[in-house]
């Protein structure tokens, strides 16, 4: 079954050339028992390597069945070794991190034997081989007679026809080395065994044919087989290792190298926890920011007023890159480009904003833009704001915003329609006329208290004097008792301050509540003054119908609003609100739609781009550290291959071709990577904690800001796993591409 023609083998080392092999021919049956004898070095497991397809021959030719090998592919030199040769070594080599069970069944796997059809052959073998009590053990709790058994119940394993021993008995005593030679020669009933020993009683005793060699050439041969059968041809299946197979031997060993494993996948994860916490954090940012969003910007109103004006375009909020001109040309914004529109507050868009419905807004505010004149009286002195220089601003009424902007200082919040309060900056100041003007000493150290329950009267426009023939004051000044004794009697009732995260940390003033709007307009909208404002004579004074407007609502002299805040609910209701005031612009013709204005959003667009930049910057930086830390494993799976240059071998005589080889190593590589990844992950998490803890601490206000999310973890131990996967591709190209026979010699 098996001729060898004038085989010779020579290695070339630099300029030595050894002739290991050197024209050997040499013809072999079906069953026989071969003892190949000859002195050390004379070439003898060379023969044996390339009998068994191990090593390739220099020249002549290796016919198998009648089969000629000089043109066989790497794959069927593997699938040979698989399924026609089993090989049994001096030095048993087994692989420690499997069972010897696992050990015995690898050689099927390769060839894709079922699970239960290799538990069983594999059992059935080893009991043929006297081990069945120690199938679970590892090699190293056996003694070598018995590391030997095993090593021939794997040859055995696959059935093949050829068995291949190099010194079987070599590392043994003579009393177990009797054992393993019944053994062999029980086997040698069935298949060609072909046994190399430089043990000349051995041969004599157990063998039935003895061939010598000496410097590589045949210098004796018992006999050739008395009959060679036909001759059947030669084609075996291919050999291929199970991807579940790779996995399991790399996780094997890595589980016997655990500690080593650890610090590996530590190290890999840190790139991991450096795009983890980035990534993490910037969502923590967004969140909180849009919870900023949801609890401070809501409380933004959406405004419409009269007059709206904007520019072409509109001003540039949250720009961003693609929107920017490239070229160096100016574009110049003439009168042209404004856009000037009226928008029509009548009764019927009052009542359309009166019909939205009452879970989408948490208030609506009028403002009527009038100019209330305040008078203080101190010490039988009237002082008007007018002359002291202070220009009282309305506030809105809704607690939303007050409550979401302002802290409460000193007394209370306005409610009353005739409540006033004084509004400080983050540093307390104010403007000194306004503490003058309450009667106070404003070189004084003044309690807020202070201002508080102090009486304000609003003039009427009969009891002021007026002349619109100046437009820049049209108030002359001349309040007296009359003028207070009929006004508006008005309270300060607190002092408040923006809170910190808030937008109105800089307007400080004398504010007045907005229910005011309509007690002025009540008391003033029949006054005569409202009668001039209207009249053609007066009229005519002001330089456009804009302007004149404005005067009338500064004097209570018209009764719709000059300015409409709405405040949504929450911020999700917003899009509701936006959308409703949307829809009472369809199918009008744009002279007759009302335009709001969404300050919120506008902020909001800004802050959220910066974030994102601002964390894809930080994203590079930690994907550094992850390519650092992937080459990294990629080093440390060479070390490994280095370390397992002995089991590669073992797998290769077993029939495991090359790509089978670096199945396991990036089977390695990827499971580390999977690890690295896993553990980057959880230490990330656990991280969270402090951190959040901590950034609590420093920016006051803000709730979990380290928050990772599920999805990117997920994708990190992806990417993980795809780098270290990446990073491996090299030294399991190195792995692969080891010759099995240097393999098998390593460390002997
Ligand atoms: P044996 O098994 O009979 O002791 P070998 O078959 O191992 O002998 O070696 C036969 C000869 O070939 C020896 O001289 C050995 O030094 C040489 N040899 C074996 N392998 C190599 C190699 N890879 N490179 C160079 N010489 C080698
Ligand atoms: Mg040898």
């Amino acid at each position: 079954m098996l001729e060898l023609k004038d085989i010779r083998k020579i290695y070339q080392n630099g300029d030595v050339e050894t002739r290991a092999l050197d024209g050997v021919s040499l013809t072999f049956g079906n069953s026989e028992f071969v003892a190949v004898l000859g002195p050390s070095g004379c070439g003898k497991t060379t023969l044996l390597n390339i009998i068994g397809g191990l090593d390739r021959y220099t020249s002549g030719d290796l016919v198998i069945n009648g089969t000629t090998t000089k043109d066989f592919k790497d794959r069927e030199w593997d699938a040979y070794r698989n399924h026609s040769v089993g090989f049994v070594f001096q030095n048993y080599n087994l692989i420690h991190h499997i069972s010897i069970l696992e050990n015995v069944e690898l050689g099927m796997t390769l060839s894709g034997v079922s699970f239960e059809e290799r538990r069983r052959k594999a059992i059935e073998v080893l009991t043929k081989v006297g081990l069945e009590d120690q199938l679970y053990k590892k090699s190293s709790q056996l003694s070598g007679g018995q590391k030997q058994r095993v090593a021939i119940a794997r040859a055995l394993a696959n059935d093949p026809d050829i068995i291949l021993a190099d010194e079987p008995t070599g590392a043994l005593d003579s009393v177990t080395s009797k054992g393993v030679m019944e053994l062999i020669q029980k086997i040698a009933k069935e298949k060609l065994v072909i046994m190399v020993t430089h043990n000349e009683d051995i041969a004599n005793s157990y063998a039935n044919r003895i061939i010598k060699l000496k410097d590589g050439q045949v210098i004796e041969n018992e006999q050739d087989p008395k009959s060679v059968e036909k001759e059947r041809g030669y084609h075996p299946n291919a050999t291929a290792m199970k991807f579940s197979t790779a996995i399991k031997l790399s996780f094997t060993n890595l589980k016997t190298k655990f500690g080593r494993t650890l610090i590996t996948a530590f190290a890999g994860s840190i790139g991991i926890i450096g795009v983890a916490l980035v990534l993490a954090i910037s969502n923590g940012f967004q969140g909180e920011l849009s919870s900023l969003e949801e609890e401070t910007l809501s409380t933004l109103p959406i405004t419409i007023t009269e007059f709206p004006t904007t520019f072409r375009g509109g001003p540039p909020v949250g720009v961003n890159d693609d929107q920017y001109n490239d070229t160096n040309v100016f574009d110049p914004i003439t009168e042209d480009d404004l856009i000037e529109h009226t928008n029509v507050i009548d009764d019927d868009y009052l009542n359309y904003l009166e019909n939205i419905d009452d879970k989408f807004v948490s208030s609506i505010q009028y403002s009527y833009g009038i100019r209330p004149l305040m008078i203080f009286l101190d010490n039988g002195e009237y002082y008007n704001t007018f002359d002291e220089n202070i220009m009282p601003i309305e506030l809105s009424n809704s607690d939303a915003y007050l409550e979401g902007q302002f802290s409460l200082e000193a007394g209370e919040y306005p409610t009353e329609a005739t409540d006033v309060v004084i509004i400080v900056d983050v540093l307390n100041r104010i403007d000194a006329n306004i503490i003058r003007f309450l009667g106070l000493d404003p070189n004084a150290n003044i309690d807020f208290n202070q201002a508080i329950g102090k009486t304000i009267r609003v003039a009427n426009n009969d009891d002021i004097n007026l002349d619109f023939s100046n437009l820049l004051s049209s108030f002359v000044s001349r309040v007296d008792e009359d003028t207070y004794n009929n006004g508006i009697n008005l309270t300060v009732v607190g002092v408040l301050k923006g809170v910190a995260d808030g937008l109105e940390t800089e307007t400080s003033g004398l504010y007045y509540n907005d229910g005011l709007d309509d007690i002025f307009i009540e008391n003033n909208i029949d006054s005569d003054v409202c009668a001039d404002l209207s009249s053609t004579e007066i009229g005519d004074l002001f330089p456009d119908e804009r302007t004149k407007k404005s005067f009338q609502h500064m004097y209570g002299c018209i009764d719709t609003p000059q300015l409409i805040r709405i405040y949504p609910a929450s911020f999700d209701e917003k899009d509701e609100v936006l959308s409703y005031l949307d829809e009472y612009n369809i199918g009008l013709s744009e002279e007759d739609q009302v335009i709001y204005t969404d300050l919120a959003q506008q902020i909001s667009g800004l802050l959220g781009s910066v974030i994102s930049n601002v964390s894809l910057v930080l994203v590079a930086f930690a994907a550094v550290s992850l390519v650092v830390s992937s080459i990294m494993i990629g080093i440390i799976t060479y070390v490994s291959v280095l370390e397992r240059t002995k089991e590669i071998g073992i797998l290769r005589s077993l029939g495991a071709r090359k790509k089978d080889i670096s199945r396991v190593f990036n089977a390695e590589s990827s499971i580390i990577g999977f690890f690295a990844g896993v553990l980057g992950i959880s230490i990330t998490f656990i991280l969270s904690f402090p951190l959040n803890n901590l950034l609590k601490e420093q920016l006051t206000g803000f709730g979990n800001i380290v928050i990772l999310r599920a999805d990117h973890a997920l994708y990190l131990i992806i990417v993980s796993i795809s780098l270290t996967f990446i990073a491996g591709l090299i030294p399991a190209r190195i792995a692969a591409n080891k010759d099995p026979v240097k393999a098998l010699r390593h460390n002997e």
